[in-house]
């Protein structure tokens, strides 16, 4: 997994933190990025928000290995 350029997790995966915040990742458990918070947006709309889409763009482009917290996954 560590070799890998992409991940599909992101894309399948919705992780909501107890304070709302919508982490990118299990990974980033203490919520130092989020795609936004479900007490200011609906889960759709950050589901597929700009923010998270473009994260997923930047994936698809093999850029795992320099996106936080992809960059540091140990899965
Ligand atoms: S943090 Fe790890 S498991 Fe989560 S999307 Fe990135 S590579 Fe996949």
């Amino acid at each position: 997994m560590k070799n890998l350029d992409y991940c599909a997790r992101i894309e399948k995966d919705m992780v909501i933190l107890s304070e709302g915040n919508v982490s990118k990742c299990c990974i980033d458990f203490e919520g130092l990025t989020s795609f936004g918070n479900v007490d200011k947006g609906s889960l759709s709309d950050i589901w597929n928000g700009a923010q998270r889409m473009g994260f997923i763009e930047k994936l698809k482009l093999h850029k795992r290995k320099k996106l936080y917290p992809c960059n540091i996954c140990v899965i």
